[in-house]
């Protein structure tokens, strides 16, 4: 046997075998998730999936669907995508054809006028003018009658093109938005960024940066589950989404990193937001559902850089990213700039901090 044919087998078979032992549904997306599982290829699938495999979490429907869809969810887009176009080509070429056929229609009449009008070149009978006359109303009529079936057809094709657009625009949110909390993903993230640095660049304006990132995130998941964990991540997307201005934008940057835009906005005043959300973050406290137990409270590591109109995009983050390790270096649940960085905190083109 050929040796790929060999392994894929052996990664369906164990895929198989666990699904049937945790009495897992055998659908298409589960079979994916867990035949990605035993090849291991996926690094960060894997990570997700050993964390809740060692917790003994269920794996109930939602769990699944949550796994295929953080995963797997823009193979699924592509085809939706794929679909759509096949749509749209084929309702532009529906709208061609009728406008062909108009075409066409328009030509026929004119010949008949025109075969009409030789007819009573050099004087005619009183009964062929009358006959003549009768024909050119019974063809305007049914030019008409063309005329309105078209009109509708290529309203319905609009309406038609239409809906597909709004399809388009839904599919590409979807594609830019972060399943497990709802904000805009590291995609958002990067369309975001270079609009509103073309913005600054062209109308002069501040733009400031946040990058944020939760202290010792590992001990929640460590601790009380990755489920508990997602639903620190959930809590804290929701208290930045508040916390900002609709101009800013709030998005998951990875893992339990966040990254916020705030255009005309200078540093001291993007510092004044970073450090109401790190207190507002910080004051809540996490109570057990049910046993209402207090499992303690998150704290979040802020970074601050402003713009230097011209610069590269990488040197922006770089600052930001610069000043949160500082943050961190510095004891955590604080607020740091570039300001606060010293000729030995840069670390051009080094490796981020995790
Ligand atoms: P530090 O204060 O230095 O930032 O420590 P940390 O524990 O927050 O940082 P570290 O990078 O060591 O750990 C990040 C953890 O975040 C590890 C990873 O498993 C977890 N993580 C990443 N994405 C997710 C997710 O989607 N859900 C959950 N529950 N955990 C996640
Ligand atoms: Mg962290
Ligand atoms: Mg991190």
């Amino acid at each position: 046997m050929d040796a790929v044919v060999a392994r894929s087998r052996r990664f369906a078979d164990a895929a198989r075998d666990q699904m049937d032992r945790l009495d897992i549904a055998p659908t298409p997306e589960n079979f994916t998730v867990w035949y990605h599982y035993h090849a291991g290829e996926l690094p960060s699938l894997r990570r997700a999936m050993d964390i809740l495999i060692s917790n003994r979490q269920e794996f109930s429907p939602d769990v699944c669907a949550d796994l295929y869809n953080r995963f797997f969810g823009l193979e699924r887009q592509a085809v939706t995508l794929r679909q759509i176009s096949t749509k749209i080509e084929s309702a532009v070429s529906d709208a061609i054809g009728m406008l062909d056929s108009a075409n066409q229609d328009a030509r026929s009449y004119g010949e008949v006028l025109g075969e009409t009008a030789a007819k009573l070149d050099g004087g005619a009978s009183a009964a062929l003018v009358r006959e003549v006359v009768t024909r050119v109303i019974g063809e305007t009529r049914s030019m008409i009658d063309r005329s309105d079936l078209l009109e509708k057809q290529l309203s319905q094709s609009t309406a038609e093109i239409g809906e597909l657009r709004k399809m388009v625009e839904s599919a590409s949110r979807e594609a830019m938005t972060d399943p497990l909390t709802g904000i805009g993903n590291r995609k958002m993230f990067d369309y975001q960024m270079k609009q509103s640095v073309q913005a600054a660049m062209e109308h002069g304006g501040e733009l400031s940066l946040m990058m944020l990132d939760i202290d010792h995130f590992k001990r929640f998941n460590d601790s009380f589950g990755h489920q508990f964990g997602d639903m620190v991540l959930r809590l804290v997307a929701r208290s930045l989404m508040e916390g900002v201005k609709a101009t800013d934008h709030a998005v998951r940057y990875g893992g339990e990193e966040f990254a916020i835009l705030l255009p005309e906005t200078q540093v001291a005043d993007a510092l004044l937001v970073a450090e109401q959300l790190r207190s507002a973050v910080a004051s809540k406290t996490l109570v057990k559902k049910g046993t209402k137990e207090t499992l303690g409270n998150v704290t979040m590591s802020i970074g601050v850089s402003s713009y230097r109109l011209g610069e590269p995009v990488t040197v922006f983050i770089e600052r930001a990213d610069a000043a949160l390790y500082k943050a961190k270096q510095s004891g955590r649940n604080r607020v740091l700039s570039e300001n606060d960085l010293t000729q030995g905190d840069q670390v051009p083109g080094g490796s981020r901090p995790s």
